[in-house]
Order: structure tokens, then sequence, then C-alpha cells
């Protein structure tokens, strides 16, 4: 089915303004997307008219947000076909289902002198959390290297793997390269050594069908703002038998069952590790982005975004000077570019008085410029709302930037 670009362009208000005066180009998705206007609705009519605090209250409100929250679960377990509804966490977005996998597994799992595997493409929030671990186990960070073109060196995992190895942590697709790694294999690769897997999915979920069974990961996180639901919350899908196995992550109200001075026990599964209150309106927001993305078609927004890609690398490889930093023939859809000696920050902030939206600097990746010895680079990351018209202006935008910096 081809995707009705009109229809979607106008369900995103956002896409109608003007940025001095210029037509808004957004092209910053794999940061954050934006948000269609039935997920907007769905907050308002949340705090106007459901609600209440959740689980534990009798009256109508409160049941009625509950439900709400506890439905938004089963949507989340669906769309990425886990088998338990109690195996998803609601977070506040990747970085925090990390955090939780890091110190909970870390301090359960984890003995001095353990290593943990993860890739050199990690956005930040997959490498700091594991050095916090390192503070309080001794563990060993070993580290997958990527290709000229940004390809892991698959080939190199069973070197690294060891009777030490505890976990492998590694992304799905790179917010840098774009490079699609094959999960899949590094889970078969990984549990042929009985070794468990978390996949940080913040930049696949939104772009490509997820279903952790098939995969058979052991963990894996996402963020709603990146799939067009609300900031500040997220997903931890873990296993049944290892969120059974690991402790709760913070202590508080919802996640205990019986709690005296001398001893508490944890609540069951999901809520053992959702201390305090979750944010009801944002899970239930969640819902609704990814409803709205199962009526489009996931399949169709990966066909979609990876035609745009194509187009994009055309174009853009026209460019005098222009030089891709991710090159992997599996790619999502980013482009990560310099042009010449032109500084990305100089690129970025011209763009940007063109009305054109792009990312610039480090992407939380510093490891990734450091591989390429570079201080940045110019990113423009596409969603289902882009077009080729807007691929147009922003190849047109760098040429304009590239004539003045070659005068
Ligand atoms: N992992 C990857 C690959 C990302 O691209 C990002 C955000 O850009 C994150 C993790 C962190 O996501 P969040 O800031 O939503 O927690």
């Amino acid at each position: 089915m081809a995707i009705d670009i009109e229809k979607i362009r106008q369900d995103f208000p956002i896409l109608k303004k003007e940025i001095y005066g210029k037509h808004l180009v957004y092209l910053d998705n794999a940061a954050t997307t934006q948000k269609p206007r039935c997920v907007v609705d769905t907050i308002v009519n949340g705090y106007y008219d459901c609600n209440a605090n959740i689980h534990r209250g009798v009256h109508f409100l409160s049941q009625q947000a509950t439900e709400a929250h506890e439905s938004a679960r089963k949507t989340v377990q669906q769309f990425i076909h886990a088998q338990h509804a109690h195996e998803i966490i609601f977070t506040r977005g990747t970085t925090e289902a990390i955090n939780l996998v890091a110190h909970s597994f870390g301090i359960s799992q984890c003995n001095d002198g353990d290593e943990i595997i993860i890739s050199q493409m990690e956005h930040h929030s997959n490498i700091v959390p594991w050095q916090l671990l390192q503070q309080i186990r001794n563990i060993r960070l070993r580290v997958l290297p990527f290709d000229k073109k940004g390809v892991l060196q698959i080939d190199q995992l069973e070197n690294l793997i060891n009777e030490k190895t505890k976990l492998i942590a590694i992304a799905h697709v790179s917010n840098t390269l774009g490079s699609i790694n094959p999960v899949k294999q590094i889970v078969q690769i990984a549990h042929s050594h009985n070794i468990p897997v978390l996949v940080d999915g913040a930049q696949s979920t939104p772009h490509t069908p997820i279903d952790v069974q098939d995969l058979d990961v052991d963990f894996f996180a996402f963020s709603g703002h990146k799939i067009y639901g609300p900031t500040g919350i997220g997903v931890l899908y873990g296993k049944e038998k290892w969120l059974e196995a690991i402790p709760p992550y913070q202590g508080g109200g919802e996640m205990i069952q019986k709690v005296s001075f001398e001893k508490t026990t944890f609540n069951e599964l999901p809520f053992k590790f959702e201390a305090g209150t979750p944010d009801y309106i944002g899970s239930t927001a969640l819902a609704t982005a990814l409803n709205y993305v199962s009526e489009i078609g996931i399949d169709n927004i990966a066909h979609y975004e990876h035609e745009l890609l194509q187009y994009a690398t055309n174009k853009l490889s026209q460019i005098e000077g222009i030089r891709f930093i991710g090159e992997s023939e599996h790619k999502s859809g980013l482009i990560s570019f310099l042009v010449g000696n032109i500084h990305p920050y100089d690129m970025g902030t011209i763009l940007d008085k063109l009305g054109i939206a792009v990312r610039t600097g480090h992407h939380c990746a510093e490891p990734v410029m450091k591989a390429f010895d570079i201080e940045g680079t110019v990113r423009a990351s596409f969603a289902l709302y882009n077009t080729t018209e807007e691929i147009d202006i922003l190849a047109a935008g760098i040429e304009r930037v590239a004539k003045m910096f070659r005068r």
C-alpha cells in the first residue's frame, strides 16, 4: 500500500509552521519526531477527562485511568510482539530502560572481573550506564568495532566472548551512521554461549517492524518520543525469566507488596519495576502513537522511508565535496555528512536560517566521531511525513552553504 503523504502531513500541525519566513523542513527525526493530532488529543483529553492516580483507587476515574494505562501496556506488547503484557515495563525512555538493566542485571548477575560487550557505535546511553556499574562491580567493557563504512565487524564477536562475558548490549540501528545491525545473528551467537542480549531499539522501533520473540532478544528498549509519541515515556521489554531474576531498580510506591520497617516484599511483574506514580497519560498517548503507526503500517513506513533514503543519497552525492559518514548497505533513513572543511555547526546554522532543521555535533556518540577523527557531522534524519521535495530543498540549501564557503 502506498503512503498517502498529503493526508499524513495534515495529521501533524507543526509541519505547517514557518521558520524565518520559510516553510519548516523538519529533518531531525532521529532526535525526536513530531506528534500527530491524535497523540496530542489523547494527552489533552487524558488530563481534561480521565485524570486520577492509577492502581490504588476504588473510584470511577481511577479505574478508568488504570484501564487506559494497562491497555496501553497491551498495545505495546502487541506492537513489539512480546509474549506477555507483564514483560513490558514503562520507563522514561530508552536511557532509563538501559540504566535499569545496567543496575538491576549488573548488581545481581555480574561479579568483579566479568565482562559486558557493547559496540563502537553505541549512543552514550548504552555506554555510560555500564561505566556507572563499574563503580559498583569491577566489570570490563569490551567493544565490538565497525569498519570504514560503519558496518559492525561481526566476525570479531566470537573473539570478544569468553566465560566472563555476562551480557551483550547493542544498538539495533546507529543514530549516527544509520547502520542496521544484524541483531538476530548477534543474539544467535550470544545464546550459543548462554549470554543474554540487550538491544537498544531507540532508532529501529519507529522505522521497522519489531518482533522481540522472533529476534529472541532478552531485553529491548525504545523511546516514545522517537515514534510520534510523547516525551518522558518509553519501554523496557524483558523476557519474563530475566525480569523475575533481577531485583527492582527503584524503591517506592506501587512496586511493593508489603512494607514494614523490618522487611519489604516486592510486587509482581511488571509493577516491581515501576516505582512511584507512572506516566499514565504518557503511556496512553504512546499507545495512540503506536496505533497510528500500525494503521499506516510499519512495513509501509519502512518501505517509504527507504525510498526517501535512496533519493536523498543520490541527490546529496551530487554535491561537490560531500562526504558521507556511515555507508553501510543496510541503512535506516538517516544521512550523516560533511562538506569540504565546512564546520557542521556552520552548515546547521545556515540551513536553519533556510527553515531546514538538521542536527549537528557528535550526536551523543563521541566514540564514532573518534573513529572517523572528526568533531561532528550534520545529520538529516527522515520520518514518514518527509517528502522528496523536502530533500530537494535540503540539497539546494547545502549547495548554497557550500558556495558561500567556496567563495
Ligand atoms: N539510543 C539511541 C541509539 C538513540 O539514538 C537515543 C537518542 O537519540 C537514545 C538511545 C536515548 O534515547 P532517549 O534520550 O529517548 O532516552
